[in-house]
This record gives C-alpha cells, sequence and structure tokens, in this order.
C-alpha cells in the first residue's frame, strides 16, 4: 500500500510549562500513527538558557537533554531524558519518525562574563558599523559546571562567537574568525542578517564545526532521532550547514529528511536558499501560509484561482513542506498571522489531499490547546480544541488521496481537484470542491475506474449522492464558505 508522508508538530508555543510533553507523546503516539502521521515534530528537547520559561530555541546546553542540575532546573520545559527516550520509543514503536528540532543558530545565557572586543552595528544595516571598536563585559563563556565535562570537554568562549546583542546594541564580536565580517548567508536582509539572537555561532571556527559535527553524532547514537527541523537557516552561513548535513547523512548512510525553517514571504529567498544548499533542505513553504492568511481575511473578495501563486509547492513541490500555522504564527508571537478559523479547513484541505507538498498539521489542529490572547489590551485565555474535519482529512489523505490529479482552479470563488485513487490502494481517489463563498456545484472528472459508483461527502448528509458517470464525470456539491471531500461510499468503512 502506498502510504502518504505526514509531519505533526507535537507542540506550541504556549504548551504547558509542567514538563509532560514528553509523557504525552507516549499516551498519543497511538492516536498519531492511526491518524497516519508519519513524522512526529519535537520541540528542543535540550537545556535552554531559561529553564523551562521559554520553549526551548533559547538553547544553552545541546548535551543536557533533561539530565544535569543547570540553569535551576534537571528537567527541560518537557520532561526528562529518561522521558524523552521512552516518547521517542512510542513513536518508533507505533511506526513513525521523530523529527528532532535543531538550533545551531546561538547560544544563550552563558556561565561566565568575558572581556570581548566588539563593534556596534546599525541594526537595519548590520554592515554599517555605528561607533568605535571598543571592550565590553559579556557572558560569552560557556563552561556548563553542571554537566562537568560529561560527553563532551568543549568550552565556548568568544571565539566561537561572530555577534550578540548587549545594552541595546548589537556588535559583531572582533576575532581571528570574524576579522571583521559577518558570515557569508544567500541574501541581504538587513545587510546581513546573521545575528538573531542571544550569542551568535561563528561557524568559520574549525572547533565549533568539529563540535557540532562530534554533538550531532552523540545526538543520533544517543537518542535515534531520524529525521531534523533545522531552527533559523535564514541566520546560519549555508555552507556550514551543507558541510554538516552531508556530514551526518554520511556517517550513519541515511538520507534524513531535513526541514529548514527560513522566514520569507518572498519565494524567491527561498529559491536562493535552495540553489544555496544544493536541494539538501526541504523548506517549510512560508508563502503558501500568507496566501491562507490573507485568503481567511479577504474572504470572498480573494481570487481562489491564486491560493498557490508564488509558493515554495508551486516552484519547488518535491522540497515544500506545506502548514497552515505553527508556534511562531500564533496570537503574540513576533510573527503573528494566524489564520483566520472559518478558513482553517479549506487550507487543510488545501495542504492535505494534494499530490505537492508534505504537509506539517499544527498541534491545536487537534488536540487541545490554550494560550493568552489580548482583547482591547486586556489578556484573555483562548481554548482550541481540533479544527473540523481534520481527523477525517488527515484518513482520507493516508487512504485514499492517491493517483493522477485533476484540476479544477476555474471560479474566483469556488475550485476543485480530484484524484484518480490507485490499485495498490484499495477504494481510493477523492474530490474535492471548496469555496470562500456560496456553495454550489463543479463538474469534474475523476476517472472511468469510478464509473457507476456512488460518492458522498464526508463533510456532509450522507444521503446526499454523486454517482459517476460512464465517462468518469460526477457532479460534486459544496456547502458555503466550507469544504466538501467526497469519497467512494464503500471507503467509508476505512474511517469507522
Ligand atoms: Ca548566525
Amino acid at each position: 500500500m502506498a502510504n502518504n508522508l505526514t509531519i505533526f508538530q507535537f507542540f506550541h508555543w504556549y504548551y504547558s510549562t509542567d514538563g509532560n510533553l514528553w509523557k504525552h507523546g507516549v499516551d498519543k503516539a497511538p492516536h498519531l500513527a492511526q491518524l497516519g502521521i508519519t513524522h512526529v515534530w519535537l520541540p528542543p528537547a535540550y537545556k535552554s538558557g531559561k529553564g523551562t520559561d521559554e520553549p526551548g530555541y533559547a538553547a544553552y546546553d545541546l548535551y543536557d537533554l533533561g539530565e544535569f542540575d543547570q540553569k535551576g532546573t534537571v528537567r527541560t520545559r518537557y520532561g526528562t531524558k529518561e522521558e524523552y527516550h521512552e516518547c521517542i520509543k512510542a513513536i518508533h514503536d507505533n511506526g513513525m519518525h521523530v523529527m528532532a528540532d535543531i538550533v545551531l543558530n546561538h547560544k544563550s545565557f552563558g556561565d561566565e562574563k568575558e572581556s570581548v572586543p566588539v563593534q556596534p552595528v546599525n541594526p537595519e544595516n548590520r554592515k554599517e558599523y555605528i561607533g568605535e571598536p571598543r571592550t565590553i563585559e559579556a557572558f560569552t563563556k560557556f563552561t556548563f559546571p553542571g554537566r562537568n565535562k560529561k560527553y563532551s570537554e568543549f568550552i565556548w568562549d568568544w571565539h566561537c562567537f561572530t555577534g550578540m546583542d548587549e545594552d541595546g546594541n548589537i556588535y559583531l564580536i572582533l576575532n581571528e574568525h570574524t576579522n571583521g565580517q559577518w558570515e557569508e548567508l544567500v541574501e541581504e536582509e538587513k545587510g546581513n542578517f546573521d545575528f538573531l539572537m542571544g550569542k551568535d555561532i561563528e561557524f568559520r571556527n574549525p572547533y565549533v564545526k568539529e563540535e557540532l559535527k562530534k554533538w550531532a553524532e552523540w545526538y543520533i547514537e544517543t537518542t535515534g532521532i531520524d529525521s531534523l527541523r533545522l531552527d533559523a537557516v535564514k541566520h546560519i552561513n549555508h555552507h556550514f550547514m551543507n558541510e554538516w548535513l552531508d556530514h551526518v547523512r554520511g556517517r550513519f548512510q541515511k538520507n534524513f529528511l531535513a526541514i529548514g525553517e527560513y522566514w520569507r514571504h518572498d519565494v524567491v529567498h527561498l529559491l536562493n536558499y535552495i540553489e544555496g544548499t544544493g536541494g539538501r533542505v526541504q523548506l517549510f513553504d512560508v508563502p503558501l501560509h500568507f496566501n491562507f492568511y490573507n485568503a481567511s481575511s479577504q474572504g470572498v473578495d480573494y481570487d481562489m484561482r491564486k491560493i498557490f501563486d508564488n509558493t515554495l509547492v508551486q516552484a519547488k513541490p518535491q522540497l515544500a513542506i506545506t502548514f497552515v500555522d505553527n508556534h511562531d504564527t500564533q496570537p503574540l508571537q513576533s510573527l503573528e498571522s494566524t489564520v483566520e478559523y472559518w478558513f482553517k479547513p479549506l487550507a487543510d484541505a488545501l495542504i492535505l489531499l494534494r499530490e505537492q507538498g508534505i504537509p506539517c498539521v499544527f498541534y491545536p489542529s487537534i488536540y487541545e490547546a490554550k494560550y493568552a490572547d489580548r482583547v482591547n489590551g486586556e489578556e484573555v485565555y483562548v481554548e482550541m480544541n481540533g479544527t473540523e474535519f481534520i481527523e477525517g482529512m488527515l484518513k482520507i489523505r493516508k487512504h485514499l488521496a492517491y493517483g493522477l490529479q485533476r484540476d479544477y482552479f476555474d471560479h474566483g470563488n469556488t475550485i476543485g481537484w480530484t484524484r484518480e485513487g490507485i490499485d495498490e490502494n484499495p477504494l481510493s481517489g477523492c474530490a474535492v470542491i471548496l469555496t470562500n463563498s456560496k456553495g454550489g456545484e463543479k463538474q469534474m472528472e475523476i476517472g472511468k475506474r469510478h464509473s457507476g459508483r456512488s460518492f458522498i461527502n464526508l463533510f456532509g448528509n450522507h444521503d446526499e449522492k454523486a454517482v459517476i458517470d460512464e465517462n468518469g464525470t460526477g457532479k460534486f456539491y459544496v456547502n458555503d464558505k466550507t469544504v466538501a471531500v467526497w469519497i467512494d461510499e464503500e471507503a467509508l468503512k476505512l474511517f469507522t
């Protein structure tokens, strides 16, 4: 049987700090597998500079997976090292891959202060100096006293970093590796966007490169994780990324799926990065997310025929990871651009039921998520408990969404497509129609293999049927402002 790949992001920005995510993963692994999830993306598993107070992107010690008393806690925000191992085992036992979140761009909250030679730069154009060279005191030394050199004796100091922010300024560090230059990137946003946060890691330092390769070997051998989500690749020298990935794939003789987070609205920048990395790295389709966001806020005025215009899934379908929302687009986050709720089922169909792209489904689409939102300046708690239709759509993706795709992007409000199905997946094939306006029907060809069969809309009244004619064509209906997915009525038994 063919099996579509589907990623699930098993956390969100406001997930509980109680340290129970790894246990929660053990509980939910069977459910995720049943829904057809093939890869479970877990958040950064190592000790944060802020202990349990942030989701893990302010990385402190990559070797501390909730094992050592550092930054005021042994466990991480999500649990202990043992619980992490148990979570990974449960995911593997249920036939899924574990996608680890890899934070290589920066480290945060060092252990000791050093005197560091620096020069301040313009935050909006980091190539422009806005002051004379000077020496400042900063926490650039990482000795990890709680770990006491177990697993690695490497000590990080100011020779291992390119830049940092201190006292309201962004500084380039003047050491023998930087020679007064930021690292090479594929584009020139903010002049050079090498520095994002914390202490920016210097990949031209050969000892740093060696240490990060060694760490990857240790991490993969220790945990068995088998795919990679690469944080903040926009801010990382792509030559280093290529070298590091080639090393990891070569060392384990395994073509690890590697997905980069490159946050740009314009697909041109994503394509530049794909060229710079020679196709080694898949990318999240950020432009598609913004098309969904715009479509959801413009409502009936949005031309649905353009929903895939200027997206990565259109330009490089084999390298696109499609998604509706993620932890950075949630309310209150810096990149906030949450797709409006009414549009989510339409967007879900557009990522889950088409041939192109590997979809990534966000935690609150299936499970309950509570987080703070702001209304009139007041903080209120928002609860979400799954998205309508999502479980049904995931099962259709797993069992039925295969074969030749025929597109009917022929109306500004109402679009559709069919999947013909394949022999190896019995009863496979489906017809999808969606609208941001008034409901209606569309005649679409699904293939003569279905002639004479009755189709039902899984998300409508099952009494309505569409009978496929001798030419392999049917008339498929959709209600106002929603999506309909029509499947062979006998296929319903696969879901219940
Ligand atoms: Ca950087």
